[in-house]
């Protein structure tokens, strides 16, 4: 993909990208005075939804194009840059037409291939920057998928915005973070902004802060933050919506790391030598386990036992949770850990079988 440095976005002021704003568009009092709060405390970039995706039908479903002209207010009064969410080839055209300075593309959008073809085509030949949500499902491919049909479109400025993935069942967060997500991204596209939007990971005002504040030290290029004049009131998400007051502390409370300087460097580096060195020791354990799996393997082959002794996994999973107790580490990632470990030796075996299958 060729993606812009962000510094050729026109919203970049040099530091952290501050995106703020009501979830919708309401009514013109409502966008004006958020608007003014906002650009008061400093923020460039005023973010509401005019078309709102909402569960189920009979709730607000954004303004639609009316609130077009209070965001144009917005930039004339305030000269903030502003941006809202398109979902298809109707909003773009008139998002474009109302100049609207950036697109975002929401999590029910990104998820589905016709749709961010649809925009994309709409998109051809248009030099604005677009701003990419993950899909509501954990699936790191059809993010990057989503932001290729742009980029094949024409789109080099363009960012991804974290918002977390659903989960069915309890969960103090609305949408899981699941860091490790923006981690592979960057990861694989170096170049790519990336901004983790907290309101809609949390889902409720009080967890906002302390999002934003991992998704920093994480190194996140910026924030997406949904502000309300009165929360209480708001006609969507409620809940999450900080007030310019709470928006103001947030970010004032909110440290930005830094990268280390030579020295600092130099010291990393003496800790990463040490990691480096247990990972080496870790690699050669786990592959003498692999060929202690593979023994066993041969053994249940030829006494043509079952390759999952479902007791004997619970043994160890519990052993080891016990044990990790006592050393400092959760059950759960003594869960992840030997999940993974476990699936690759059974996976092992399997084949092992399979070569007798096929007479090998
Ligand atoms: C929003 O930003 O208001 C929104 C609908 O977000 P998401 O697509 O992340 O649910
Ligand atoms: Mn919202």
């Amino acid at each position: 993909m060729t993606i812009k440095p962000i510094d050729h976005f026109k919203i970049y002021t040099g530091h952290k990208i501050m995106i703020a704003g009501p979830c919708s568009a309401e009514n013109e009092r409502q966008v004006m005075e958020t608007a003014r709060s906002l650009s008061e405390a400093g923020v460039k970039i005023f973010r509401a939804g005019i078309w709102k995706p909402r569960t189920k039908p009979g709730c607000f479903e954004g303004i639609g194009i009316p609130g077009l002209a209070w965001l144009q207010q917005v930039k004339k009064e305030t000269g903030m840059a502003v941006t809202t969410e398109v979902a298809n080839p109707h909003h773009v055209e008139e998002a474009l037409k109302a100049g609207i300075d950036l697109l975002w593309i929401g999590a029910r959008t990104t998820v589905n291939p016709f749709a961010m073809q649809d925009i994309a085509n709409a998109l051809r030949g248009v030099d604005i920057p677009v701003l990419v949500k993950n899909p509501i499902n954990p699936d790191l491919e059809l993010w990057i998928g989503a932001m290729e049909r742009l980029n094949k479109a024409g789109i080099t400025k363009m960012a991804a915005i974290h918002r977390g993935f659903s989960t069915y069942g309890e969960s103090i967060y609305r949408n899981e973070p699941q860091w490790q997500i923006p981690i592979e991204l960057r990861r694989r596209l170096p170049e790519l902004p990336i901004l983790c939007d907290p309101s809609h990971m949390g889902g409720r005002s009080e967890l906002v802060y302390s999002l934003a504040q991992t998704a920093l030290d994480l190194d996140a290029d910026g924030l997406m933050i949904e502000v309300h004049i009165n929360p209480s009131c708001a006609l969507s998400d409620a809940s999450q919506q900080l007030t310019p007051a709470s928006f103001n502390q947030m970010v004032e409370r909110l440290i930005t790391r830094r990268e280390p300087d030579a020295a600092e460097f130099v010291n990393l580096e003496m800790y990463r030598k040490r990691i480096d060195d247990c990972d080496s020791r870790l690699m050669e354990i786990l592959a003498e386990r692999m060929d202690i799996a593979r023994e066993i393997g041969i053994f249940k082959k030829s006494h043509n036992l079952t390759v999952l002794q479902s007791e004997r996994y619970s043994d160890i999973i519990d052993t080891l949770e016990n044990k990790g107790l006592e050393l400092g580490i959760t059950p759960q990632c003594i869960r992840n850990i030997f999940e993974s470990i476990h699936t690759e030796s059974i996976r092992h075996q399997l084949e092992l079988i399979k070569d007798k299958q096929s007479g090998n």
